[in-house]
């Protein structure tokens, strides 16, 4: 017999792995279900990483309470899950007298959202916190609890702590119809396969008002508000290393220069409505817009350093707020729906928030003893000096061969990320890192495709780059699996052609 969830939890980005991850410290049985081959697939990866401090959004919103609370959260994650996450701060930059008007906007928001050590600083100031900018600029904000964070790693650490803690997790499973039986939902996916729980939670990002319409509960729009993001290769000189803004535009917190935990740089988004749910292209017209405001802030920055581009797609709600609610309509179902920017931000606090209102609900919360709250550290060739690489590689000899040469990731990490599930060629990508660097997975794409054949015994012809419809390769070809070992290229011979979508397209 199957098990009837107490609560189901539909969507595994960051607000559906947070939540999840939240509710696996209660005596509870608890599901995830998602629709993409692996976690974190949507709005979650294509983001800016940015842990904002909280000065943009009116106090009267929810999003600026979560986002302080959220970002006030992080510290204590990091503790706890150990994925890449620096407190780094934020500055927004004012060339003129108008801006810095904006400026002491944004200081009375962020005075009255509680934010700590906010400070108006005089161009001196901003100059010698940040000498990369440039040296135009009259004064602005400085917010040092700003950080950065890889978001997807963020995303599979929650959903791997949850997991450890009891969770379920169900992936390609598209929840399509739900229907009400005595005190609970039958859920039904796409595929016709059913499961019970006495709750729900629609945390299905882009998808919200499609899933909300499943429960005959709440009518909404989400709109897709679409931002482009340019990312620089490491090591490119004139990088700030701050987290930069300008004062921010009308829809959206403008182009910004944002350093990322790994090292490298991104520039952007863009901010522009949009009527598909999936159209992440980008094009050469935004990258110059792009580019020259960017520029303005930080001069050094320069187009020939770009390794890649993609765009992500805010959720977005006329109204401009999350709403988080118990539904009106649909007993037992909480919708956390309209969760854009600064959803990877508030993420923590809004699992806290959906905890009280299942617990308002009729929720019995009781805490497990055996809540383990921490995943184990994995060892990374990156993170090593020489002599500790050669000490683990005796050990294990499968850490001294680099797949992917850009990124200094080794086999070890490649087949532990396959054996946690990540099996598709972005989840590893997204999971170790190999195939981000430089040569954007020219070098190790056929060594990881050899690798997921051999740890699942998948045909090549059928691993993915991101799940259903993303074949990569066509064609007849050798055995993947003693192809790595021997270090022949049979891939080669059989002709690799990527299906799907083109790379600026794909929001990766
Ligand atoms: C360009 C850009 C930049 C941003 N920058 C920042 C930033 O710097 N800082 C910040 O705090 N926020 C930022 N955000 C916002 C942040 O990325 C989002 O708020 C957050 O990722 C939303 O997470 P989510 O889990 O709600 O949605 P998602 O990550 O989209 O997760 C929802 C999941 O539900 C699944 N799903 C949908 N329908 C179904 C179904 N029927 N059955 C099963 N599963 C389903 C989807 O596949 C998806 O995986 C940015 C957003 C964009 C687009």
């Amino acid at each position: 017999m199957k098990p009837i969830f107490d609560v189901a939890i539909i969507g595994a980005g960051v607000t559906g792995a947070a939540i999840a991850r939240r509710l696996s410290s209660f005596k509870l049985s608890v599901a995830l279900f998602e629709r993409r081959t692996d976690v974190s697939f949507g709005v979650s990866k294509a983001n800016s990483g940015i842990i904002h401090a909280g000065f943009h959004h009116n106090p009267s919103t929810l999003k600026a309470r979560l986002e302080v609370q959220g970002n006030s959260l992080f510290d204590r994650l990091k503790a706890e899950l150990g994925f890449p996450f620096r407190r780094v701060g934020i500055l927004v930059v004012a060339f003129s007298p108008e801006e810095l008007k904006t400026v002491e906007a944004l200081y009375e928001i962020g005075s009255a959202n509680r934010v700590p050590q906010l400070e108006i600083v005089g161009r001196e100031r901003i100059l010698s916190l940040e000498p990369k900018l440039n040296g135009d600029a009259v004064g602005g904000l400085w917010a040092p609890t700003g950080g950065i964070v890889e978001p997807y790693r963020l995303v599979f650490a929650l959903v791997e702590n949850a997991q450890a803690n009891g969770v379920s997790l169900f992936t390609d499973w598209s929840l399509a119809a739900a229907r009400r039986a005595d005190d609970r939902w039958l859920l039904v996916s796409e595929t016709g396969e059913t499961h019970e729980a006495r709750r729900v939670v629609n945390a299905a990002g882009l998808y919200a008002d499609e899933v909300s319409g499943f429960f005959d509960a709440e009518e909404f729009h989400i709109i897709p508000r679409k931002g482009e993001e340019f990312l620089l290769d490491k090591n490119a000189a004139g990088f700030p290393s701050h987290v930069i803004f300008p004062v921010p535009a009308r829809n959206s917190k403008g182009v910004l220069v944002i350093p990322t935990v790994e090292g490298t740089m991104m520039v952007g988004p863009t901010a522009v409505e949009i009527e598909e749910k999936d159209d992440t292209g980008t094009t050469t017209e935004n990258l110059d817009r792009v580019f020259s405001l960017a520029a303005r802030m930080v001069p050094g920055i320069s187009k020939r350093d770009i390794i890649t581009s993609f765009a992500g797609l805010r959720p977005t709600l006329p109204g401009d707020d999350f709403f988080i609610d118990l539904s009106r309509k649909a007993p037992g179902l909480v919708q956390v729906a309209g969760i854009q920017s600064p959803g990877l931000t508030a993420a923590p606090a809004i699992a806290e928030y959906v905890k009280e209102l299942l617990q308002k609900d009729g929720l019995e919360l009781t805490e497990k003893p055996d809540f383990v709250p921490t995943v184990g550290h994995s060892s990374k060739v990156v993170e090593m000096n020489f002599a500790e690489l050669d000490e683990l590689a005796r050990r294990e000899r499968a850490f001294a061969h680099i797949v992917c040469r850009c990124e200094s990731v080794s086999e070890a990490e490649v087949v532990e990320a396959i054996h946690k599930g990540h099996i598709t060629l972005d989840g590893i990508k997204f999971y170790t890192r190999a195939g981000m660097g430089r040569c954007q997975g020219g070098f190790c794409t056929y060594r990881l495709l050899s690798i997921i054949a051999r740890e699942t015994g998948m045909p090549v012809d059928q691993i993915t780059k991101r799940g259903k419809g993303s074949t990569l390769v066509v064609g007849r070809i050798g055995d993947a699996g003693r192809d790595m070992e021997d270090g022949s290229n049979t891939l080669g011979r059989a002709g690799f052609a990527p299906s799907g979508r083109k790379r600026s397209g794909s929001g990766d």
